[in-house]
């Protein structure tokens, strides 16, 4: 048996989950307030609730070594991607392990959309972030969003970044 509570009147249900399968709604109806409500029944083939959530890797930025940091590899994802220093309590996508003060905590971005013929195109604009991000060896304007692509260098701080297109690894 499994129990819940109403979102409403916080009234406790109880129910023989084993009478529904996996991976189906179910609709509620508070014998208390009568609101009704679903819950979604956990699927046996669904391992977690963080695999749904899991996007595609499309490429990944290359981080290398300097006097602040080792040399890392960080996945880029489709979507948002937020980059800048790693430090407690921020939430980025691309954390880089540095103790470069002129990396900020939230640096600059990459934005990566899937175009009509399929391709995925990678946008970087500067957070905005104290020191300025630059491509190529030239500083952003403070809202451009500039194309970026594989082998594209992108500079933060005292770091060098080197952009890689999933798939695109071999044409080096
Ligand atoms: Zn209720």
């Amino acid at each position: 048996m499994k129990k819940i509570r109403c979102p409403k009147c916080d009234e406790t249900i109880i129910f023989d989950e084993k009478r529904f399968e996996g991976g189906r709604t179910l609709v509620f109806e508070c014998p208390s307030c009568k609101k009704q409500f679903k819950i979604r029944m956990p699927s046996k083939n669904e391992p977690s609730e963080q695999a749904e959530e899991e996007k595609d890797v499309v490429g990944e930025l290359v981080v290398l070594e300097n006097s602040f940091q080792l040399k890392q590899v960080l996945p880029l994802y489709e979507g948002l991607n937020t980059i800048g220093r790693k430090v407690k309590g921020t939430d980025l996508t691309s954390p880089i392990l540095t103790v470069d003060p002129s990396i900020d905590s939230f640096h600059c971005k990459i934005n990566v959309i899937r175009n009509k013929q399929g391709n995925y195109v990678f946008s970087l604009s500067d957070a905005p972030s104290n020191t300025g991000t630059f491509l190529n060896n030239k500083i952003l304007g403070d809202t451009e969003k500039a194309n970026v692509a594989h082998g594209d260098i992108i500079n933060l701080g005292a770091s060098t970044i080197i952009l890689k297109e999933k798939g695109k690894e071999d044409e080096e």
